[in-house]
């Protein structure tokens, strides 16, 4: 294969010529109350040619690799028509091409694990799920596992295997005792691992249902604005979704607003505030090694002692803005050309316990993870998944229906302390972006203290 697709990108006629395959093989299990819903195992093959001619991109995408050469050659032709019509040529920031191969250890690998032991691991969860409580009345379990190996070539001289493993797994169960209450518990996992990652688990399942149940005798938080806590968890949904996206300079460049509120070097929050996406850490699944450019892995500031200090790139956007690229340009498939994403996201510690931050707060909320989210610009609503009462500087009741709504940029500069007790979350989901999804990403934070939230409550 190697030989086909040098001599493919050799005889090209394009100014830029870069050619990635990808050959996946995936299973899931997917169960509904007693119901399996899903059990399948795939492989698949395919490639994607972008071509650059005179400032224009062409893409073709291919199943049979015997079909390279051709296909090369209608990137380059639609590449040419494109250029021939735009008067905003695209230009790639340059990068040392990188010859590098990436191999994955896995303790056990999920490619060697039957389909059958799959789904009996994923009954035995339902079935904690489901025999936890005679109020449990709807669970989810799915298990998902992918082995992707990208291979990744472009005329600068680039080449790069990769091997990427994910696995994820979603328990969830539902309670009720009537109409008016219905409540959700989860537990999301995700990473880059084998199947070890999901077996002993039983005690995230029987966690799941017991706070499905819990929260049906939760009373709802009364709306009003709060000092809260995030946890870890939530606080990373919050910086990946309602900061994160917006660094991402493909979608920055063309807002005009946004790009004068992004300005690298104006303040977005104390001194102590700083934000980081950084494409390799060991065992997470938003690692990237190298993006989908062939740019190497970074660790990019984007808000450092409170100030921005830059926004994540492809080499086009780089290119435009006159920086260089920092390694996020990712595509969720080999059917997809890459675009700007993050990778794995973070808040980095700051100096506090978790007692000096509840010290003070009188009267104020502690929200625990999220539970879906919605981002217009710079407004926010997350849901929490659960949360507590404070009350005199100690964490009290449990609480429902809590949702935070905010401006991001109000909400950073809001951000009175910071934990020192960082954890990172793969989850089960993925990242979503023009009609990309799920990418798998990473995302975390220590405790974060907020001052003034609205908290809309029921
Ligand atoms: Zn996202």
């Amino acid at each position: 294969m190697d030989e086909l697709i040098r001599q493919a990108i050799a005889e090209s006629g394009a100014d830029y010529t870069e050619v990635r395959i990808e050959r996946a093989s995936r299973s899931q299990v997917l169960f509904r109350k007693e119901k399996l819903e899903n059990l399948e195992h795939s492989s698949e093959f395919g490639g994607i040619v972008r071509c650059l001619k005179n400032g224009g991109w062409g893409i073709a995408v291919f199943n049979d690799i015997s079909q390279l050469k051709d296909k090369v050659k209608e990137a380059t032709r639609f590449a040419a028509l494109v250029g021939a019509h735009t008067d905003d040529e695209v230009q790639l920031a340059a990068i040392d091409p990188a010859q590098d191969t990436i191999h994955a250890e896995l303790a056990e690998d999920f490619r060697t694990v039957s389909l059958d032991e799959k789904k009996k691991l994923a009954e035995a969860y339902n079935q904690i799920l489901l025999s936890y409580d005679k109020r449990i009345v709807a669970t989810t379990v799915r298990y998902t596992d992918s082995f992707r190996e990208l291979t990744f070539a472009n005329s600068d001289g680039a080449y790069i295997v990769q091997e990427i493993p994910d696995v994820t797994l979603m328990l969830a169960a539902v309670a009720s005792d009537g109409p008016q209450n219905i409540q959700q518990g989860f537990e999301s996992l995700g990473t880059a691992a084998g199947f070890e990652y999901a077996r002993g688990r039983e005690e995230e399942a029987k966690t799941a249902a017991k706070r499905a149940v819990d929260l049906l005798g939760a009373r709802s938080v009364s709306g009003g604005k709060y000092t809260v806590i995030l946890d870890p968890a939530l606080a990373g949904v919050f910086i990946h979704e309602a900061f994160g996206h917006l660094c991402e300079a493909d979608f920055t460049y063309k807002n005009e607003r946004m790009r004068k509120i992004l300005q690298v070097g104006s303040r977005f929050g104390n001194d102590d505030l700083n934000v980081v996406d950084e494409g390799y850490i060991a065992g997470l699944r938003g690692n990237v090694p190298y993006d989908d450019e062939g740019t190497p892995r970074a660790k990019t500031y984007l808000i450092k002692n409170g100030i921005l200090n830059s926004l994540l790139h492809s080499r086009e956007t780089a290119a435009r803005m006159g920086v260089q690229p920092t390694g996020n340009a990712r595509a969720v498939s080999y059917e997809h050309e890459p675009i700007v994403r993050m990778t794995n996201t973070y808040i980095e510690n700051g100096a506090h316990t978790f007692d000096e931050m509840l010290t003070g707060i009188d009267h104020g909320i502690y929200a625990i993870r999220a539970y879906g989210g919605q981002t217009m610009f710079e407004q926010f609503t997350f849901s929490a998944a659960y949360a507590y009462a404070i009350e005199n500087g100690k964490v009290g009741e449990m609480v429902k229906d809590v949702v935070l709504t905010g401006n991001v940029f109000e909400t950073l500069r809001s951000i009175e302390m910071i934990g020192n007790d960082k954890k990172m979350f793969g989850g089960a989901g993925g990242c979503g972006k023009g009609g990309q999804f799920p990418l798998p990403v990473t995302d975390g934070a220590p405790h974060i203290r907020i001052a003034n939230v609205t908290i809309g409550g029921k």
